[in-house]
């Protein structure tokens, strides 16, 4: 099995780490911008409606960031646990490839095929 190396593992602990930091503060913004929008507010019909937009993206944003901040997290407890780099369904290693660009992935591209096509796991 083509299970990581201790650098890249390393490696990925640190983006990882880093993923973790913007997330955080990504999902400290948009909750600022998600605020429910003042409807006391004196502005005309238009810009109401751009505002509740403007709104409704920010939480769709929002909750994408945190989102993928819960998978981030999940991802160090597994690397904590030493389950980091296994398909949480089939148990094969998840190649460093497939890993890099998406560090918090834990299901290897099969699954994630699978899943995608409807097929129940
Ligand atoms: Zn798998």
């Amino acid at each position: 099995m083509a299970f990581l190396t201790p650098a890249q593992f390393v490696e990925l602990r640190l983006d990882l780490e880093k993923l973790k930091g913007e997330l955080t503060s990504l999902v400290e913004l948009t909750a600022e911008s998600a605020k429910p929008v003042d409807l006391e507010e004196p502005i005309g019909r238009l810009s109401r409606m751009d505002a509740m937009q403007n709104q409704q993206m920010a939480q769709a944003n929002e909750r994408s960031h945190s989102e993928r901040l819960d998978r981030v997290q999940n991802a160090l407890e597994a690397m904590d646990r030493g389950e980091y780099g296994t398909c949480g369904f089939c148990r094969e290693a998840i190649p460093f490839e497939r890993l890099k660009p998406l560090p918090e992935t834990q299901i290897c591209v099969s699954c994630q095929e699978r899943g995608e096509s409807g097929v129940s796991r």
